[in-house]
């Protein structure tokens, strides 16, 4: 099966779960929404009231600051997959409780193993402690890269707490263009593997056999 066909799946999955008590008080789950595989990752902490209703991640007013700040470096959602880390409303978007973070997490395991990103954004401190258990707090670790195998991780605030919090707004758009410089980085192109040319051969023309060898 195709990577897309086999993440529509994992959603459908995803739409019928019942592992934790938050089944019962949603309206409905919501997986996460963007092209598979994608180079750009980005996991949020749990979908709220309009996330709830339409199904979809960030539809609410973090969701338009999350789209401005993507703009700001040229991303448009159809670049970007997007999910959180609980895959349904907590009641009154309280903080989630570690056994959803238990129960969900697979689904996330399994979305970061489909999507093979090369970068994933961490909104907030819910989706750090999960994905970076112990690097310390957001408030310390935001807007730095952190490698970890072939993917890199960039930690920043949650657009949510910039609505609270007006002086983090012009800490996200700062940690977004480094996330631009980071970008330009990690997802740019080889360069081109350089011309093997022996001392007397004509640039360009084919390179014999025994001369390759020699060369070797
Ligand atoms: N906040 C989140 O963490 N996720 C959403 O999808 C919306 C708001």
């Amino acid at each position: 099966m195709n990577p897309a066909g086999s993440l529509d799946q994992l959603h459908a999955e995803i739409r019928a779960c019942v592992k934790c008590s938050l089944h019962a008080t949603r309206t409905q789950a919501v997986p996460g929404i963007g092209p598979c595989p994608a180079d750009i990752m980005i996991v949020g902490e749990a979908p709220g009231f309009n996330e709830d209703r339409q199904g979809e991640p960030f539809v609410g007013a973090a969701g338009k600051l999350l789209d401005t700040l993507l703009a700001r470096i040229g991303l448009g959602r159809t670049d970007v997959y997007i999910t959180n880390v609980l895959k349904c409303r907590p009641p009154q978007n309280r903080d989630p409780m570690p056994n959803e973070v238990e129960s969900c997490s697979p689904y996330l395991a399994r979305q970061l193993s489909m999507i093979k990103p090369k970068v994933v954004l961490i909104l907030g401190r819910h989706a750090l402690e999960r994905l970076l258990p112990g690097q310390g707090s957001i408030s310390r670790i935001h807007g730095s890269l952190v490698r970890r195998g072939d993917v890199a991780y960039v930690p920043l605030y949650h657009p949510a707490a910039a609505l609270h919090n007006g002086a983090l707004v012009a800490d996200l758009e700062r940690d977004f263009d480094s996330v631009k410089a980071y970008l330009d980085k990690l997802l740019a192109p080889p360069p081109p593997p350089e011309p093997v040319h022996s001392r007397d051969s004509v640039p360009g023309a084919p390179v014999e056999k025994a001369e390759q060898l020699r060369l070797l």
